[in-house]
């Protein structure tokens, strides 16, 4: 194990957690999400899916990475929801002021080729702190870095759309949430995307 020394957050998530446990009383509750629907969003920890949706334990399926991007594993996620436990509609929710909006492929493959350590964002541009150390890997992946938010919002609804392993009964809503507000807004040319196909079969 690593020295919590190193991570005092460690100490606060357990004392977070004993709290919790002390008073919890949702162990019985089913695997399926109750409320029969999932979200895809981003990680931003400024985003509280559970407090903007209205989730409680067991609702729902959160799905979050950087940007609520569909990536491939997005997407893994979302087929096991609806094709092992029932969720039947889905939300794509990106949001304003996104972190992934602050660089590009290239940008991020040239800072991690130079170091490794967290970069500061100086006048626009992103610095590193050293140099030294770094790794070319980054060169190779794809960041989903987003240019356009409302084009990233309809891109990601229309490639859920048009994945094979996604029925087509299943509404996709695409919306931005707004960091300054607390608000969804609905970016209606995603949601439009996302509209079902088909009637269920069975
Ligand atoms: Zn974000």
């Amino acid at each position: 194990m690593p020295d919590p020394v190193q991570a005092p957050v460690y100490h606060e998530v357990l004392a977070a957690n004993d709290a919790y446990a002390a008073g919890f009383d949702k162990g019985d509750l089913a695997l399926p999400p109750a409320r029969r629907f999932a979200i895809l969003t981003c990680m931003d920890a400024r985003l509280d899916p559970a407090k903007y949706a209205g989730l409680g334990e067991g609702d729902a399926h959160v799905i979050r990475n950087a940007g609520g991007r569909a990536s491939d594993d997005a997407i893994r996620s979302l087929v096991i929801s609806h094709k092992l436990l029932g969720t039947n509609a889905w939300f794509v929710i990106h949001h304003t002021n996104c972190g992934m909006e602050l660089f590009t492929d290239e940008v991020i493959g040239d800072l991690l080729a130079d170091n490794l350590e967290t970069a500061e964002l100086r006048d626009g541009a992103w610095v590193n702190p050293a140099h030294g150390g770094g790794s070319p890997a980054g060169r190779s992946i794809d960041w989903l870095t987003i240019p356009d938010r409302l084009g990233s919002v309809a891109a990601d609804v229309r490639r859920i759309r048009a994945h094979p392993l996604v029925p087509g009964h299943i509404p996709i809503f695409g919306f931005v949430y707004d960091i300054a507000t607390g608000r969804l807004n609905e970016v209606e040319a995603a949601s439009e995307a996302g509209r079902p196909r088909t009637v269920p079969i069975g």
